[in-house]
C-alpha cells in the first residue's frame, strides 16, 4: 500500500522539480534575452555616440588656426549703405559649421596703412558647407563730428573690395549664439545691421528644422533700410514656428501706403511692442543693435522679470559698448578694479597711475603715449592681446577671443591692483 503511494509521489515531485526547472530554464533564458537585447541597446548607443564624436571631431578639424584665405564670391546691395559678401575657401575644402550667431574676424591689408587692419563681422546667414556670407554697413562720421573719416574697413568693404578679391579670414568665433536643439522658445531682437548673426540664427531654426519657437523682432529708420526682406519674409513662410515683427522708426511717405505688409510698426522695438507678444518672461533674448536700444531693453527686460541670464547681447564694437551695458568689472578674485593702483608699461619703461575713469588698458595706453595693436575693440579678435609681467586684470563683460594664461585683452581689460604689462 505503502509503496503504491510513494511511487505516484515520487512521480508527482519528478514533475513538480521538472516544472521547476523549466520555469528556471525560462527565466534564465528570458534574463538572457533581456541581457542581449540591453547589451544590443547598449551598443547601438555607443555607436550613436562614437558617430556624433567622429562628426564633432571631423568638423573641429575642418577649423583652422590662424587666418585663411576666403575669395569674394558674390557682392550683393541688401538695402541702402548695406552690402553682403559671399566668401569662399580659397582652397575649396568644407568649412566647419558655425554656431548661429557668430562672427568672422579679418585681417585687411588697407593701401596707405603700414600695418593691417582686424574687423569683426558676424556670419548672416545659415549654416552652408561651402561659403560663409557676411553683410557690412558703411559706416558714416560720427553726427557731431561731421569732418572726421568715415569708417575705414567698412568703407573699404563697399568702395574697394569686389567679386573674385580675396581675404584672409580667421574661423568663426563668438559666445553670442543660439542653440536650435533646445526647446525653448526666444525673441531675437534686431536693430538696423545688428539683423546679421540674429538672422543667421533664424536661418539656421528654418533650415534645421528645428522646430523652436522663434519671434524676431526687427527695427529700422524706414523701408530703405530695411535689409534681407525677401528672405525674412521667405522664413516665416512654411515655419509657423518663426514669427517676425518688422518696426519702422521714421516710415518715409512711400513706406507709409505699405504698413502692415512690409511692416507691423511705426516706431521703436521698445519693451511694450515686445510685451505685447509675449505671454510670459519665460523666453531666451537675443539683442543686437545699438548702444541705446540695447542698454534700454537690457533694463527694462530685466526689470520686467527676465532672468539675467536669459538675457544674451552682441556688440558691435567700441561705438555700441558703453559703460552702461557693461556689468561692474570684477576679476577671477571677484574685486573690482582699484582706483589708486599703478600701471607700468615694461617695454616703454613707463609707470603710470591708473586714471579711475580710463575705460580700459587699450585707451589708457593710447593717453600716455603707448600703442597697442587693436581691432574689434569689443574683447572678441583678440589683436590687442598683450602678456602681463606681475599682477591681475578684471574685465568689463565677457570675452570672445581665446586667452592663454598670462595674457589679457587690453580693449576691455583694467587694472586689478598694481599691474605690470608688455608694453
Ligand atoms: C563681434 C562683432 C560683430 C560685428 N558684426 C558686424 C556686422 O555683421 N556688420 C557690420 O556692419 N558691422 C559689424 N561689426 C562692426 C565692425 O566690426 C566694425 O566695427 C564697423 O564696420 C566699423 O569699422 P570701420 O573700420 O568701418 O570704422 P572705424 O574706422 O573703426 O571708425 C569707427 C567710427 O569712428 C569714426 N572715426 C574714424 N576716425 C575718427 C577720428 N579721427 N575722429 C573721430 N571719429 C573718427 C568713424 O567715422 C566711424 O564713425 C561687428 C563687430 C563685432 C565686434
Amino acid at each position: 500500500m505503502a509503496d503504491a503511494l510513494i511511487l505516484p509521489l515520487g512521480i508527482t515531485l519528478v514533475g513538480l522539480v521538472a516544472v521547476r526547472v523549466g520555469i528556471q530554464c525560462v527565466t534564465a533564458l528570458r534574463q538572457q534575452a533581456r541581457q542581449h537585447e540591453q547589451s544590443q541597446m547598449v551598443r547601438e548607443l555607443l555607436r550613436q555616440r562614437i558617430g556624433e564624436a567622429t562628426k564633432r571631431q571631423q568638423q573641429n578639424m575642418l577649423a583652422w588656426n590662424g587666418y585663411r584665405k576666403f575669395v569674394i564670391a558674390r557682392k550683393v546691395e541688401e538695402a541702402c549703405d548695406i552690402c553682403s559678401f559671399y566668401l569662399v575657401p580659397h582652397d575649396h575644402k568644407p568649412l566647419p559649421r558655425f554656431r548661429p550667431g557668430q562672427y568672422l574676424t579679418f585681417r585687411l591689408n588697407i593701401p596707405g596703412r603700414d600695418k593691417p587692419t582686424v574687423r569683426c563681422y558676424s556670419i548672416s546667414a545659415g549654416p552652408r558647407a561651402d561659403l560663409y556670407r557676411v553683410t557690412v554697413k558703411r559706416v558714416c562720421p560720427p553726427r557731431d563730428m561731421p569732418n572726421a573719416p568715415p569708417g575705414l574697413v567698412s568703407s573699404y568693404f563697399h568702395e574697394q573690395l569686389d567679386e573674385g578679391d580675396i581675404l584672409d579670414v580667421q574661423a568663426p568665433r563668438g559666445q553670442f549664439f543660439l542653440e536650435p536643439e533646445q526647446e525653448r522658445p526666444a525673441v531675437l531682437i534686431a536693430g538696423g545691421v545688428g539683423v546679421t548673426p540674429l538672422l543667421s540664427m533664424a536661418q539656421t531654426i528654418a533650415e534645421t528644422d528645428s522646430g523652436r519657437e522663434i519671434l524676431f523682432f526687427y527695427g529700422v529708420r524706414n523701408g530703405n533700410d530695411h535689409a534681407f526682406k525677401e528672405e525674412l519674409e521667405q522664413l516665416t513662410q512654411g515655419h509657423a514656428n518663426i514669427r517676425l515683427v518688422v518696426a519702422y522708426s521714421q516710415p518715409t511717405r512711400d513706406d507709409a501706403a505699405r504698413e502692415g505688409e512690409a511692416f507691423h510698426h511705426v516706431g521703436r522695438v521698445d519693451i511694450e511692442l515686445i510685451k505685447g507678444y509675449l505671454q510670459s518672461t519665460n523666453y531666451e533674448f537675443y539683442i543686437c543693435g545699438p548702444a541705446a536700444m540695447m542698454e534700454t531693453l537690457n533694463q527694462q527686460l530685466a526689470k520686467w522679470g527676465v532672468a539675467t541670464h536669459d538675457i544674451k547681447m552682441e556688440a558691435f564694437g567700441p561705438a555700441t559698448v558703453s559703460k552702461a551695458l557693461l556689468k561692474p568689472a570684477a576679476s577671477d578674485t571677484g574685486t573690482v578694479a582699484e582706483a589708486t593702483c599703478t600701471v607700468t608699461f615694461t617695454r616703454s619703461g613707463k609707470t603710470c597711475r591708473w586714471d579711475a575713469g580710463a575705460e580700459n588698458l587699450l585707451d589708457f595706453a593710447a593717453a600716455n603715449g603707448i600703442r597697442i595693436d587693436s581691432g574689434c575693440r569689443a574683447g572678441n579678435c583678440g589683436t590687442c592681446v598683450i602678456a602681463i609681467k606681475m599682477g591681475r586684470v578684471a574685465y568689463a563683460t565677457e570675452h570672445g577671443a581665446e586667452l592663454e594664461e598670462g595674457t589679457c585683452l587690453t580693449c576691455i581689460a583694467a587694472p586689478d591692483g598694481d599691474l605690470e604689462i608688455d608694453a
